[in-house]
């Protein structure tokens, strides 16, 4: 089939969160199954490997003629399209940023500019064009491609045979504004219906990703838990009748990682300031290397046997740093060291900043977005909390296990899915959940784990040995969505 993967973001060159990661990686297993697959995103800043490829493009957006230019470039199997345009330029440190309207029509530029790629943007000399091809749009941003597929060519008898899937990364944005906003978006009149929600709360109101989730052929969401969470008025998000409704045309698939980016054996930021590559076989000198550097580096005591726990994503209400934050007590009192990776709500930066002023020896709060150490922490630390209100499906737990990192999560979406508990009778599972978003929940699974790293030594490299031996790669995820595609493409 021709696959075209439609992202705000794509790792390495743009990446604020998972989003990033999936559509930097799922492409390429698609490649590898075969199919001709194609990656479109903007292009924030000067890239280096996609060239000009000289194709340029007008598009109207809010009343305004916007020129858009193409970049391409050829990695791994899969063609990677950029759209350059004023309104992406310069925005790479904040790429969801601006006032609602901006961000809307960014997102109706791209969009609308997206899905004429296959008839403009030659790779490999030639376009993809309409046969046999399935777009892949991926939350609210790309949500209005499946809306033009339909407005601007199939209801006019053109691409009749292209299909649309949409994937939902996180349900909680949406693109929502007050009904006047469909003035913008460049659609016949009657398309309105297909963004008009209801709200308890804002009451009637536009919505993007309900128009999205209406108009695309195929919806998918990131595990089986969230899946299920979608359908309930807590994990809707406003959103759940809809999925409700379209339930015969959605999946649930677990992500995938890159196993060649995240790979302890081949992690490019492992192989300078003391750190080491490892695998399962020299687990056991490799880690406590990447440890011992990883504190140093941090300015910590250089102390092997006090349990390093780390904490890395967004800081936000959804990743529970509030919890760790009331945990803080308690586990300065356990003898161990935290050190917490991220970025976002201002007053969580400083209670980062806060707490490793108030616990030098013990906590450092790294407020930044750094690849080189979350790859670091991720290595370095015995243990990894994610301790999410949600998660749809969480990329840190994966990459945790396949470092040795023994994740502590609450058992919700995409982390029930993929950390089984421990069970110490069986020596089974990969790690320890919780039940309920509290933080005397969290320092109860965390209080056990810590008294097996420090007991039970044999049940440790059990839980690493069998998280470091699963297999997390694409290739299963690409597999499902094959199937996708093809029911997409032919199951009516
Ligand atoms: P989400 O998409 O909800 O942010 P995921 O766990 O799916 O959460 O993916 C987060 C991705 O972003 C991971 O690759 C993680 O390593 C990365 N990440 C998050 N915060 C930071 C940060 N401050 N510095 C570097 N990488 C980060």
């Amino acid at each position: 089939m021709n696959v075209i993967v439609v992202a705000a973001e794509c790792a390495p060159w743009s990446k604020t969160g998972g989003l990033g990661d999936v559509a930097g990686s799922l492409p390429k297993a698609l490649a590898r199954r075969g199919h001709r697959v194609m990656v479109v995103a903007p292009r924030y800043g000067n890239y280096a490997e996609p060239q000009d490829i000289g194709v340029r493009k007008r598009y109207k957006v809010d009343g305004q003629d916007i020129e858009v230019t193409y970049f391409q470039t050829y990695i791994d199997g899969v063609d990677f399209v950029f759209i350059e345009s004023p309104l992406f330029r310069h925005i790479e440190g904040d790429i969801y940023g601006g006032s609602r309207l901006d961000i809307l029509k960014r997102m109706m530029l791209f969009c609308k500019a997206a899905v004429e790629v296959p008839w403009y943007v030659p790779c490999g000399g030639v376009c993809y064009g309409d046969g046999n091809l399935v777009f892949i749009a991926n939350d609210w941003h790309t949500a209005l491609l499946p809306v033009y597929l339909k407005a601007y060519y199939r209801d006019n008898g053109l691409m009749e045979f292209t299909r649309s899937i949409l994937v939902i990364h996180n349900i909680a944005h949406q693109g929502r504004g007050p009904v006047d906003d469909f003035l913008h978006v460049d659609l016949p009149g009657h398309y309105i219906d297909l963004f008009k929600l209801h709200d308890p709360v804002g009451g009637e109101h536009f919505n993007i990703f309900a128009a999205g989730l209406k108009a695309a052929d195929r919806v998918v969401t990131v595990s089986h838990g969230y899946s299920w969470e979608l359908k309930t008025s807590e994990g809707g998000w406003g959103l759940h009748n809809i999925i409700k409704e379209n339930d015969w045309k959605f999946s649930g698939i677990v992500n995938g990682i890159d196993t060649k980016e995240w790979n302890p054996l081949f992690d490019v930021h492992l192989t300078s300031d003391g750190y080491t590559n490892y695998s399962l076989e020299t687990l056991h000198t490799g880690k406590p290397q990447c440890k011992a550097a990883l504190q140093k580096e941090l300015g910590l005591p250089v102390q092997p046997d006090v349990p390093l726990i780390g904490f890395i994503g967004r800081l936000d209400q959804q990743k529970g740093v509030d919890l760790i934050a009331e945990a803080v007590p308690w586990m300065m009192d356990q003898n161990v060291q935290l050190v917490m990776l991220g970025t976002g709500r201002q007053d969580l930066e400083k209670m980062l900043r806060q707490f490793e002023n108030q616990y030098h020896d013990k906590i450092r709060g790294w407020v930044g977005f750094s690849v080189k150490m979350a790859h670091r922490i991720t290595a370095g630390s015995d243990i990894l909390l994610m301790p999410s209100r949600f998660e749809p499906c969480g990329l840190n737990q994966l990459y945790a296990m396949m470092y040795g990192t023994v994740p502590v999560v609450h058992a919700v979406g995409g982390l029930r899915d993929t950390v089984q508990p421990f069970d110490p009778f069986h020596e089974s599972g990969l790690g320890w959940t919780f039940d309920c978003a509290e933080a005397s929940k969290l320092i109860h699974a965390l209080g056990n784990c810590l008294w097996t790293y420090r007991e039970y030594k044999n049940s440790w490299e059990g839980l690493q040995r069998r998280g470091m031996t699963q297999d997390l790669s694409w290739d299963h995820a690409a597999e499902k969505y094959e199937e996708v595609l093809v029911a997409a493409k032919y199951q009516w």
